[in-house]
């Protein structure tokens, strides 16, 4: 029995190419019905669920006619148009049929490198999730060029894992999970049950590339499990194929390779906001907002913020400083220091009258919050 994908409140499951197009042959309807089918249960069991697919460029050249993967970028991006719409399509007819509500999310190595974007990106997926919707993720092929791609919906998978701080990652394939040896090339090769993310000895078993219709081989599952481990988030590669795969794993059955992520989400969280990133400025609490995020783990709302240090950007991070200067805690600010400064002392509701405009209630989540 494995408790992760039990315990697990919100989940990335992440489709591969060779699955979602049945080996390059056109879009896998039965296929994508029976995903859809058990994400639509897994939601009345209440978790949350975003589903990264690939397969538009795959789908892309179905539609074109062209039986080769082209190289040149413009080309590819041509199919991935194409074929996006396709896929789109039809998981959105499929949902439908559970009654679920689907969007389409486009994102690009760029939008989670600025902070700014980052936040954004957080905040509707987040919203999504909050109004029942099933986010449907890709790379935004059509636009993304080397210099700001992610590459492989692995990487991606676990970008967005690391992005709304997911429990697991689901890496749906079409082998069984990771082995020891390439089982096309070694009879003695045996499955994987489980690992650490991030153990090296992964990486070396993994070696080899992947298939001729999908990007990432084994190599970019094992990397992508390093670094969804680094918010904390548990990662299973297993076989979209197996029957009922999805329920069988929300039931506790152990299928494929799970890759455990040493460290919890929280710990995870506060390590990579100590690591990466460089304080930029610092709001001075009232007494009874420092009560409110020590004690009662809430949010920061302006009205308990009354000076504003320094100079910063939406996104960055700011420390929280009480009456006393004593830093209690530290997170990624909603608004600017110019903003901040105009909507100090201010109950949330009267931000738009100040600003013209709202972006959130809060100054800073308590998502995006972490006590010191
Ligand atoms: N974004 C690409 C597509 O949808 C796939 C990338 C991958 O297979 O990893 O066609």
């Amino acid at each position: 029995m494995s408790s992760e994908f039990v315990k697990a409140k919100r989940l990335v499951i992440k489709v591969g190419s060779s699955l979602v197009t049945n080996q390059g042959q056109g879009l896998d309807h039965a296929a994508l019905a029976r995903w859809v089918g058990q994400i639509a249960e897994l939601r009345k069991l209440g978790r949350e669920v975003l589903l990264v697919s690939s397969g538009a460029i795959a789908e892309g050249m179905q539609r074109l006619g062209w039986k080769q993967r082209p190289v040149a970028v413009h080309e590819l991006q041509a199919a991935a148009a194409v074929g996006q719409m396709g896929l789109i399509e039809a998981y959105e007819s499929h949902f439908r049929k559970h009654g679920l509500i689907t969007s389409q999310i486009l994102l690009t190595h760029e939008d989670m490198a600025d902070r700014k974007r980052y936040l954004n990106a957080r905040s509707t997926l987040r919203t999504l999730l909050n109004l029942g919707v099933i986010p449907i993720i890709n790379e935004n092929d059509t636009v993304a060029t080397d210099e700001i791609r992610v590459g492989d919906n692995d990487t991606l998978g676990a970008l967005v894992t690391n992005l709304i701080e997911a429990d697991v990652l689901v890496i749906l394939t079409d082998q069984a999970g990771l082995f020891s040896a390439d089982p096309r090339k070694d009879a003695n090769a045996t499955l994987v049950g489980e690992a650490n993310a991030g153990d090296p000895a992964l990486e070396k078993i993994a070696g080899g590339a992947g298939s001729a219709i999908g990007l990432g081989g084994m190599l970019t599952k094992v990397l992508a499990a390093k670094r969804a481990a680094r918010s904390g988030a548990h990662t299973i590669i297993a076989s979209g194929r197996e029957d009922q795969v999805l329920m069988r794993l929300a039931q506790g059955e152990r299928i494929g390779t799970l890759l455990r992520a040493p460290t919890q989400t929280l710990a995870a969280r506060k390590q990579w906001l100590a690591d990466h990133l460089q304080m930029r400025g610092k709001l001075i609490l009232d007494a009874g907002a420092v009560n409110a995020l020590r004690d009662q783990r809430k949010s920061l709302l302006p009205i308990g913020v009354y000076e504003v240090a320094g100079e910063f950007e939406r996104g960055e991070v700011v420390g929280c400083c009480g009456p006393d200067g004593a830093e209690i805690a530290r997170g990624l600010v909603n608004y600017s220091s110019t903003e901040a400064r105009r909507i100090l002392k201010t109950p949330s509701n009267e931000i738009e009258a100040k600003l013209g405009y709202v972006d959130e209630p809060e100054l800073i989540h308590r998502d995006n919050l972490v006590l010191m």
